[in-house]
């Protein structure tokens, strides 16, 4: 039989660079045409019509009927100049990516012809048949209507032929089943209890909007090798493979000059995402061979999320015109880096004013504390629900493996704003300040932070750099509004409670300053466990937050816990993000889906060991026992082969305990599946099914090293890091 592998390298080495199509040599004339923005609506619609949907786009309010009929046709007539047949409600289910489901504007007519139409109630609402859609028992199948609702805060766009329209997704009994929803909740809670807060120090401030920018980073692979491995195609990630000689210790590839097949990929795909209004700045090549990184400029959060989304599809796209495979996983190949997606995340407000920036003026740096000192608290009083926010079964294997953050969730200010908290935390604050001026004074002047000179903790899960934060730890497959929706939440219920604490204060007597102050030192002080300087890698960093009483939780099954706990419950029922039933049902469908692809990877290793790999050994064990036999027949004596004796009892080796380890691993599956609990099932797998994995992968490993090369039918790492 051919060896796939060597066919497979040989399509990888014989690729040619398709030819690029730019609309032109300015991105400025292309930026957005396949977007139904603000702009064309002025383009297409009545000027009331699109005052009208203006307000409720910018106010979050529900469009009346005729403005939606109006809209929608004006849509459509965009939509057919581009050459759009068919229109589609875009939305985000639990199942992680993203859905649609095409419909054509054409409709027949009575006398036998027929028209294009698009109503204002197809543009409203739909409702995809979705009994197979994740629900965590929310939906039965019996009564499976779901439907997605428009939402007007993110445009339409055109992929292909079809008119894209970013919905909701929700059950008919009105519960969530996507990640928008409780994603637009939270946000409008943050926007409630920021704005409140902001009129401390300006009564002008009518909204808070939570931006985002998402650093993306990606590996590619050869199709043709890619399909070789089918531990790639099935589960996203290498199961085996003998670590390349070279692989990153030269740190040679970070930001190298891009290899020439890559940089057509990225030029191809940043045409398309830029024409779908993705404002694409970056690209660079990441730490490990073969991983890259791209990163637009941030944008309001809801959108930034969709946008990242709909990247990850036409990264996929366009990588299929270049002979790419995209790899979003965060650990395809175990012994190099691994991939995440950095959410740099701040908040700024109707007048322009990010809250997160440190000012010119005293005045101004006591809003950036306010609102710097309330995040930090809120993230040590809910690190346990930041941390199930990005709690996978893929992300498990990068949180604290030792080149990303790790479990524990702690803060990185930098030493400037360290020491600018450390001296508030010791200073005293005169409560008898009676002059304003006295009181400004109290304040450390916080140096005007440079971005240059924001130091880089890599090891830090949640960093502040400049006048953001940015949470490291979010893997680079999630969509990011499970814990956007979790950081703003916890975010706008620390505001409320600040609120709370410093009217108190002012209720009492105290002059606002002080009062603000006052509480502000009280949360410095609180909060101080989270915050942590050193290398978040380091054997002593664990030892030291157990001793603060950070939690390391390292698996999604344990870490998810956090979502359901009385705590939680609360917070989510108080601000309305999460009803009960939704944040059990989103508990269950995370244990679900964090089994079943442990479930899977488990089934792929007995299928590859025991019909490939074992396969491939035993013909390569046949081959030196014929070859022992020849030499024993002209008459040499066991010196002469004992180095083929060697190998072939060391090949029988690996055999006997890779198919005994596959055994063992089976029937602790199934031992597992009888488990009726979902927590204790997904436990099992973790702790029973996976820890056959790696024992597995080492003899197999062992074996890649020993057998004939021209043998040997999956492709390599060297192969899979290295050609392009
Ligand atoms: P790096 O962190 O690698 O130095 P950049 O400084 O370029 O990268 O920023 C990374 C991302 O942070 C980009 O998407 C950028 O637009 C975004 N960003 C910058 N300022 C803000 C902000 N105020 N709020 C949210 N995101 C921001
Ligand atoms: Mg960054």
């Amino acid at each position: 039989m051919p060896n796939i592998r060597f066919q497979a390298l040989r399509d990888a080495s014989n690729r040619e660079i398709p030819e690029l199509k730019t609309p032109s040599s300015k991105i400025s004339d292309y930026f957005g045409a396949n977007v139904f923005d603000k702009h064309k609506m002025k383009e297409y619609l009545s000027s009331e019509a699109f005052a009208g949907i203006v307000n409720s786009i910018d106010n979050g309010e529900t469009i009346p009927r005729e403005l939606a009929e109006q809209v929608a046709s004006s849509m459509r007539s965009w939509a057919m100049s581009k050459g759009a047949t068919h229109y589609t409600h875009w939305f985000q289910p639990l199942t992680g990516s993203t859905a649609e489901k095409h419909d054509a504007f054409f409709e027949p007519t009575a006398d036998g012809g027929a028209i294009e139409r698009f109503s204002g109630d197809a543009l409203a609402q739909q409702e995809p048949d979705a009994s197979s859609f994740p629900s965590g028992g929310i939906r039965n199948t019996f009564e499976a209507r779901g439907y997605t609702a428009w939402d007007p805060s993110s445009p339409a766009f055109i992929i292909g032929r079809t008119l894209c329209i970013p919905t909701v997704f929700v059950s008919y009994t009105g519960e969530a089943l996507d990640y928008k929803v409780p994603l637009l909740k939270a946000l409008s809670a943050l926007d409630k209890a920021a704005v409140d807060v902001c009129h401390y120090f300006d009564k002008s401030i009518e909204k808070v909007n939570a931006s985002l920018g998402i650093e993306q980073e990606y590996f590619l692979v050869d199709t043709a090798l890619f399909n070789a491995r089918p531990d790639l195609y099935l589960t996203g990630r290498t199961l085996f493979g003998h670590m390349s000689a070279k692989n990153q210790q030269l740190e040679d590839h970070y930001f190298g000059s891009i290899p020439s097949r890559v940089y057509a990929f990225m030029q191809d795909m940043e045409t398309e995402a830029l024409q779908l209004g993705i404002p694409l700045k970056t690209r660079h090549n990441e730490v490990a061979p073969s991983q890259f990184e791209c990163a637009p400029i941030y944008e309001e959060i809801n959108l930034a999320i969709d946008h990242n989304q709909l990247l990850m599809d036409i990264m996929d796209r366009v990588a299929a015109r270049h002979n790419f495979k995209v790899l979003l996983h965060e650990k395809p190949y175990a012994g190099i880096n691994g991939s995440g997606k950095h959410n740099n995340w701040s908040m700024i407000t109707n007048t322009g004013k990010n809250l997160l920036s440190p000012g010119k003026t005293p005045k101004n740096n006591l809003q950036f504390l306010t609102f710097f000192v309330n995040t930090i608290k809120a993230v040590h009083e809910n690190a346990d629900l930041l941390r199930a926010s990005i709690a996978s079964v893929n992300n498990d294997h990068r949180l604290g493996a030792n080149e990303a953050p790790p479990a524990i969730i702690s803060i990185f200010l930098g030493s400037q704003l360290n020491d600018v908290l450390d001296e508030i935390d010791t200073s005293r604050l005169s409560k008898k300040i009676k002059e304003e001026n006295s009181l400004w004074q109290g304040i450390p002047k916080i140096p005007q932070i440079l971005k240059d000179n924001t130091d880089r903790n890599r090891t830090s899960p949640f960093a502040f750099t400049g006048n953001k934060f940015e949470l490291r730890a979010v893997g680079s497959s999630a969509n990011s509004a499970s814990p956007m929706t979790i950081l703003n939440l916890i975010v706008a219920d620390q505001l409320k409670k600040f609120k709370f604490d410093v009217d108190k204060l002012i209720k009492k007597g105290e002059k606002k300053d002080v009062a603000l102050m006052t509480i502000i030192k009280r949360y410095i002080k609180e909060s101080r466990a989270i915050r942590f300087e050193g290398n978040g890698y380091s054997e002593d960093w664990e030892r030291e937050a157990e001793k603060r009483g950070l939690a390391n939780i390292k698996t999604t099954p344990k870490a998810l816990d956090a979502l359901i706990s009385p705590k939680a419950e609360e917070l989510f029922e108080e601000t309305g993000v999460f009803s009960k039933r939704e944040a059990h049902a989103r508990h269950e469908i995370l244990l679900d889906s964090f089994y079943k692809k442990l479930q899977i990877e488990a089934r792929v290793i007995g299928e590859l060991t025991l019909n490939i790999i074992i396969p491939a050994a035993l013909e390569y064990q046949t081959k030196l026992i014929t070859n022992v036999k020849g030499l024993k027949e002209i008459g040499l004596d066991e010196s002469a082969y004992a180095a083929q004796l060697d190998i072939i009892s060391r090949i029988a080796g690996h055999i006997n305990t890779i198919k005994n380890d596959v055994e063992k691993m089976i029937s602790e599956r199934k031992k597992a599946n009888a488990i009726e609990d979902i927590r204790e099932r997904a436990i099992s797998y973790d702790e029973n099914v996976k820890s056959y994995f790696q024992p597995i992968r080492y003899n197999v490993d062992k074996l890649e090293q020993l057998v004939d090369d021209a043998m040997w039918p999956l492709p390599k790492f060297r192969e899979l890091l290295f050609i392009k």
